[in-house]
């Protein structure tokens, strides 16, 4: 039985007081139970949100991290630096992150090793677009994103990854894949990683993509999906909170 996770990621929103209104509010509505919460704010706010959940039970995780440790990388993060700031956790190869900075299959095998190799958690995102989904190369595709990090991570170590499964087209859209689109792909996708050695009965698939307080029960109660990666809706905390509730009932 895998414990459900359920990962909010801010994106590029908040402000000091605006994250100090929905963290003190997501403390108290968070309660503890079978649903492990990790709240990802930008990289100024990572040292706020790990104070004002210090002794909770939401843990705090980046957007992103550098493939290199330290050195010339002007406007660069590494994984040490964020585990110096508190983080547990980092997002990995987020689609807007793939289109809008290039990031190509091998720059994010090359950070899911360096978020490991810095003690992080890595959250590793695939999906397909619109266009891939239409021409009928999805699994493809998905299938040599997870190639890329399992050819330079190895199979051992893909075991500790959380890998989120987020149709392109389903982000920021509010166009939710169904519970069994969403659930065929997450079972492709732990087929995948068992094909390539993977301890994959263990590996937490999350589903993200336009997920709210009224699809996700729906969602939860697919065998293979382990929880999910909230965009918009984790900027709520009613919202955010009843996903985390939803996910810790099913
Ligand atoms: C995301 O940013 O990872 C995401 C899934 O966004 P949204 O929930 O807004 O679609």
């Amino acid at each position: 039985m895998r414990k459900k996770l359920v990962v909010g990621n801010w994106k590029m929103n908040g402000s000091l007081a605006r994250n100090q209104v929905l963290l003190v509010a997501l403390n108290a509505m968070v309660r503890p139970g079978s649903v492990d919460v990790v709240v990802c704010p930008p990289y100024p706010y990572l040292s706020q949100a790990q104070a004002l959940l210090k002794g909770g039970v939401i843990s705090v995780g980046a957007q992103n991290l550098s493939a290199f440790n330290e050195g010339a990388y002007t406007g660069e993060v590494s994984g040490a630096m964020l585990r110096d700031s508190g983080c547990d956790w980092v997002i990995v190869g987020h689609s807007e992150r793939r289109s809008a900075n290039g990031e190509a299959d091998g720059v994010v095998a090359a950070k899911v090793q360096a978020a490991l190799d810095s003690g992080l958690r890595p959250i590793l995102c695939v999906g397909e677009t619109l266009e891939q989904r239409e021409g009928g190369v999805a699994e493809d595709v998905v299938g040599s994103q997870l190639d890329a990090v399992v050819s330079v991570v190895g199979a051992v170590l893909v075991s500790s990854v959380v890998v989120a499964y987020e149709p392109v087209w389903a982000i920021g859209t509010g166009k939710t894949a169904t519970p069994e689109q969403a659930q065929a792909m997450h079972a492709f996708i732990r087929a995948c990683l068992v094909l390539r050695g993977v301890a994959a009965q263990g590996v937490k698939i999350l589903y993200g993509g336009s997920v709210t307080a009224v699809n996700a029960p729906q969602l939860f109660s697919k065998p293979d999906i382990d929880g999910a990666l909230v965009g918009g809706a984790s900027l709520v905390a009613e919202g955010f909170s009843a996903i985390c509730a939803a996910a810790a009932a099913s």
